[in-house]
C-alpha cells in the first residue's frame, strides 16, 4: 500500500453479527492478535506471533468487526511521526509529503484514507491524539482504567491506554462502547463507564457548558494553529458555551516529567527483549552479556536505544532522587492543577498539537524538538484523564486538531463537546 499504513495485511474475521458487523477496524501493531504477527514496529519482534488475543481484539471480534491488518507505528510507540518504525515511515494521506503523526500513524492514516472504517491506537503521551490531529480524523484517549491493556505490549504502563480513531465523533464513541469496561485480566480496569452509551453522548449540545482554555497550552502554538483554535472557540461560544480562561502553571514541567517517567518505565519493560525470552534470536554465541547485548544492539533502533539508556540512567542509584522522584512530584502537581481547574469548568480546550504536521524526514535529527511537540498531550496522560482530538480546520491544506480534556471518566462530556466542534 502506497501510504505504508499497514505492517501486516491479514484479515481476521469477527463473529457474524454485533454492533460492528460489516465494519473494518485496523489494529495498531503493539496490540496482540493470536496467530498474526505483532511487531511493535521493531526488528526485534519482526517474527513474533502472539499465542493469544488482547482483550480489545476479543471484544472487536465478538462485536462482529473484521480486522484488515496491523498498522504501522513508531518503534514500541516511541515517537511522534511514525518515522522510527523499522518498517519505514507512513505517509499522511492528506498530503503524502508530510508525516501522519505518531505513534499510531498507521491507524490514523488508514482511517483518513478510507483503508479501514475505524482503528485502534494507543496513547502514552499523545499517540492517538497527535496522528488524529495531523490526519484530520477523531481520536479518543480514554481515562486510565476504562479500557483493558491486557495484550498490549507495554511501553509505559502507568501512562498508556488503548483507544479509538474514527472519521467522526459518533463513530469513535461507538468503538469506545465496544472496547470499554472492566477486564479480570487487567487489575487496573474499573467499573466506571462500563454501562455508559458513549455513542449516544455525541449530540453536540454545549448550551450551558463551561469550557476552560488553559493559557499555557495556547501560548506556545504556531500562529496558524492559534488562529484556527480561536475561531473554533468563538464558534462554541456562539453555540451557547461559556468560555473561561484558566491556568495550569505546572504545564511547563509536563514534557520533562513525562519523558523521565516514560523512559524509566520503558527501560524496565523492554528488558524482556533479550533474544531468549522474547525477541529476535540470531543464534548468538559467547557469554550471556555478549549475546544479550548483540540481540539488543541489532534488534532495537536508535530512538529506542536512546530511551532505554536515559531511562536506566534516571532510575540508577544516585540519580533516582534527582530525576525519577522529581518527575513523580511534578506528576502529582499536574494532577492537582487539573483537579483545581475542573472545580470551575466542565471541560478544557486547547490545540491538540502546537505545530502543523512536519514534512517527512524533517524530525529525526532533532528528538528534543519532537518531544516538545507533546506539550499539550502529555499532561493528560500524567493525570490519567480522558481527552479527544477533533478536526477544527486547516492551514496550508494541513489539518488542525482541537483537544478537549475532561475529568476522570468524563468521556460523555468531551464526546458531546467534540460533536459541537464537528457541527
Ligand atoms: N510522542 C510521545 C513519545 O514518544 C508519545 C508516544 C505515545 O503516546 N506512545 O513518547
Amino acid at each position: 500500500m502506497s501510504l505504508n499504513a499497514y505492517i501486516t495485511e491479514d484479515e481476521i474475521e469477527g463473529s457474524e453479527d454485533g454492533p460492528l458487523a460489516g465494519k473494518t477496524v485496523a489494529v495498531k501493531d503493539n496490540i496482540s492478535t493470536a496467530g498474526v504477527r505483532t511487531t511493535c514496529g521493531s526488528k526485534m519482534l519482526e517474527e513474533y506471533v502472539p499465542p493469544y488475543d488482547a482483550t480489545v481484539v476479543e471484544r472487536l471480534k465478538e462485536a462482529g468487526a473484521t480486522i484488515p491488518g496491523k498498522t504501522n507505528m513508531d518503534e514500541f510507540g516511541m515517537g511522534t511521526t511514525t518515522e522510527t518504525s523499522y518498517f519505514g515511515a507512513t505517509k499522511n494521506p492528506v498530503d503524502e509529503d508530510y508525516v501522519p503523526g505518531g505513534s499510531s500513524g498507521g491507524s490514523a492514516a488508514a482511517v483518513a484514507a478510507g483503508d479501514a472504517d475505524l482503528a485502534l491506537g494507543t496513547d502514552t503521551g499523545g499517540s492517538i491524539r497527535c496522528p488524529a490531529a495531523f490526519c484530520g480524523v477523531v481520536g479518543i484517549k480514554p481515562t486510565y482504567g476504562l479500557v483493558s491493556r491486557y495484550g498490549l505490549v507495554a511501553y509505559a504502563n502507568s501512562l498508556e491506554q488503548i483507544g479509538p480513531i474514527a472519521p467522526t465523533v459518533e463513530d469513535a464513541a461507538a468503538l469506545l462502547d465496544v472496547v470499554a469496561g472492566p477486564d479480570e485480566n487487567d487489575g487496573t480496569t474499573r467499573e466506571e463507564g462500563a454501562d455508559t452509551d458513549f455513542a449516544n453522548a455525541a449530540d453536540g449540545d454545549v448550551d450551558g457548558l463551561t469550557i476552560g482554555v488553559p493559557t499555557e497550552l495556547v501560548e506556545g502554538a504556531e500562529d496558524a494553529v492559534v488562529e484556527t483554535f480561536d475561531a473554533t472557540i468563538d464558534d462554541l461560544r456562539e453555540q451557547g458555551a461559556t468560555i473561561e480562561e484558566v491556568s495550569l502553571p505546572s504545564a511547563e514541567y509536563a514534557v520533562a516529567a513525562y519523558y523521565v517517567i516514560a523512559m524509566s518505565e520503558a527501560s524496565s519493560n523492554l528488558a524482556r527483549f533479550d533474544g531468549v525470552r522474547y525477541g529476535n534470536s540470531g543464534g548468538y554465541e559467547g557469554n550471556w552479556n555478549e549475546s544479550f547485548s548483540d540481540a539488543r544492539s541489532e534488534g532495537f533502533g536508535d530512538e529506542v536505544k536512546r530511551r532505554i539508556l536515559l531511562g536506566t540512567y534516571a532510575l540508577s542509584a544516585g540519580y533516582h532522587d534527582k530525576y525519577y522522584k522529581q518527575a513523580q512530584e511534578a506528576r502529582a502537581w499536574v494532577k492537582q492543577d487539573f483537579d483545581e481547574a475542573f472545580e470551575d469548568v466542565d471541560v478544557l480546550a486547547s490545540p491538540t498539537m502546537p505545530i502543523l504536521p512536519p514534512e517527512l524526514g524533517e524530525s529525526l535529527d532533532d528528538p528534543l524538538k519532537m518531544y516538545l511537540a507533546d506539550a499539550n498531550t502529555t499532561p493528560v496522560n500524567l493525570a490519567n484523564l480522558p481527552a479527544i482530538s477533533v478536526p477544527a480546520g486547516e492551514a496550508d491544506g494541513l489539518p488542525i486538531g482541537l483537544q478537549l480534556v475532561g475529568p476522570a471518566f468524563g468521556e460523555e462530556t468531551i464526546i458531546n463537546a467534540a460533536a459541537a466542534v464537528e457541527n
